[in-house]
């Protein structure tokens, strides 16, 4: 039976395809899943740049990183992306949108209406 991840309440944390290629990252599923949370996935490519610390581009339906990285790697630095970017911590659903307000950004939960400050992606 399909079910959307949205409509549960639990909402289960997608997991990202890592394959490591020769001596580069591939995630094959990145801007599908980025595109779920209703995120900019070019936005999320930095972050996940920055976090690596190496260099990454979008290659059509996938991300492709400079060097080798674990799935397990990955996916914990996914996981800290959605706890600080997407999850609402009032109601843990992922329905919420970044707000700008001045020089702050604030996550909006739109299922509860929780608002929080968050650091600039
Ligand atoms: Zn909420």
């Amino acid at each position: 039976m399909p079910k959307s991840a949205y409509n549960t309440e639990r909402f289960e944390i997608p997991k990202l395809n890592v394959m490591v290629i020769g001596n580069r990252t591939n995630i094959s599923n990145f801007v599908k899943t980025i595109k779920d949370l209703r995120r900019d996935p070019t936005t999320v490519l930095k972050y996940f740049s920055k976090e690596l610390a190496t260099s990454g581009e979008i290659k059509g339906t996938q991300a492709e990183f400079i060097g080798k990285f674990g799935v397990i790697e990955i996916n914990k630095k996914f996981k800290r992306f959605l706890d600080e970017f997407v999850l609402c911590k009032e109601c843990s659903k992922p329905d919420t949108t970044i707000q700008k307000d001045g020089r702050n950004f604030f996550l909006k939960c739109e299922a509860c209406g929780a608002r929080r400050p968050i650091s600039k992606m």
